[in-house]
């Protein structure tokens, strides 16, 4: 009774997904054949799909990072930024996403003749028109690569275009090696102006870097965080035993971004089973499950919960939290959020109540 397509039409908040990261492999197809691009590995989409998912595979997040080239570079004109995010919009509202805050570096779309504005705006566009006549809302997080230097000028962007639709920002890339302090100008200016700061930290770098994110540069969501594991043990009695920090961002509800697949596929675990998406969930902290990359780990929110659900045993309750603590942590607007809860509380009650809350993948 409780098939994949019943999470599929469940309604789902998604708070931690690439752009770059999710195109359809038959759109990357055509959008380099249409500059005479021929670069690709293959020009198969069933092929092209697979070397993704492979390349991304390798257990290790520098290399991870290589399968963007080939998104990347067929994004650098209007037309195709505007494409992928229709795209995005339409595969993201198929998949019973309500509500998605979308992140994108713009610095990474200026190898042809665009320019920062340019590239934001045709995002912007494209991810209304997907969105037009679907039951979905799109807000954009802008991100900037950590290991530039441009950070403070793309921020400079992200607040010029505040009022349309870009409701944050976020530094992204390879992590060990850039802390998050080497972009405390863009954070200050954040902090500043009371724009909403996402840090991708502990993806696979320490406890640290999440420290540096929460304490000294004002994130209050951070990507990833899997780093916190190390500063929460469980002793044999079941208690919980956690460090400052664990302890100060789980009362502050600081919202972790997990993405499971990704994880495993740049090797911070070995398996799904092995998360710690379980662990701190059932401890309280405020945990939020999400893609990042839909094309390179092969995924959807749908897909997701549906591996977690089965290695977790969740039922409708726990996947109800999980969206609840998305929506809450979200940089959407008050109103915007009173109306999605309104949507949640009735599917999932309804759900747990009329069909039972045992959660059956298959
Ligand atoms: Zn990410």
């Amino acid at each position: 009774m409780f098939a994949t397509e019943t999470i599929q039409e469940a309604p789902k908040i998604l708070l931690h997904d690439h752009l770059d990261g999710g195109l359809r492999p038959s759109t990357i197809i055509e959008l380099a054949e249409q500059t005479g691009n021929k670069e690709l590995p293959t020009y198969d989409k069933d092929e092209l799909a697979n070397w993704m998912i492979s390349t991304a595979n390798r257990r290790n997040l520098e290399l991870y990072l290589e399968a963007f080239t080939h998104t990347i570079s067929v994004m650098q004109t209007r037309a195709a930024l505007y494409r992928v995010a229709a795209e995005c919009a339409e595969d993201l509202a198929l998949d019973g996403v309500i509500y998605a805050e979308i992140r994108f570096a713009p610095e990474l779309h200026l190898m042809g003749d665009l320019k920062v504005a340019e590239v934001i705006e045709s995002v912007l566009a494209g991810l209304e028109a997907g969105s037009e006549g679907k039951d979905i809302n799109i807000n954009v997080l802008v991100s900037a690569i950590r290991s530039q230097k441009r950070s403070k000028e793309m921020m400079e962007f992200a607040l010029r275009f505040r009022e349309k639709g870009v409701v944050g920002f976020d530094i992204a890339g390879p992590e060990i090696g850039y802390p998050p302090v080497d972009h405390l100008g863009a954070f200050n200016l954040a902090l500043e102006n009371d724009f909403p700061l996402t840090i991708h930290a502990g993806e696979v770098g320490g406890s640290e870097y999440i420290e540096q994110a929460i304490n000294q540069c004002g994130a209050s969501r951070i990507g990833h965080g899997l780093g916190l594991r190390d500063d929460i043990s469980v002793s044999a009695d079941e208690n919980l035993k956690v460090s400052a920090l664990a302890s100060a961002i789980r009362e502050r509800k600081v919202a972790l971004e997990m993405c499971p697949t990704s994880n495993m596929h740049i090797g911070a675990v070995q398996s799904i089973g092995e998360h710690p998406i379980g662990l701190f969930l059932d401890f309280g902290f405020c945990v939020t499950i999400n893609t990042d990359n839909r094309l390179m780990s092969g995924t959807s929110l749908t897909e997701e919960i549906k591996k977690c659900g089965l290695s977790f045993g969740w039922d409708w309750d726990t996947i109800h939290t999980l969206m609840k603590n998305a929506l809450s942590s979200s940089f959407s607007s008050p109103d915007l959020r009173e109306d999605l809860n309104s949507k949640l509380v009735e599917w999932y009650l309804n759900r747990s109540t009329n069909e039972g809350n045992d959660y059956a993948p298959y």
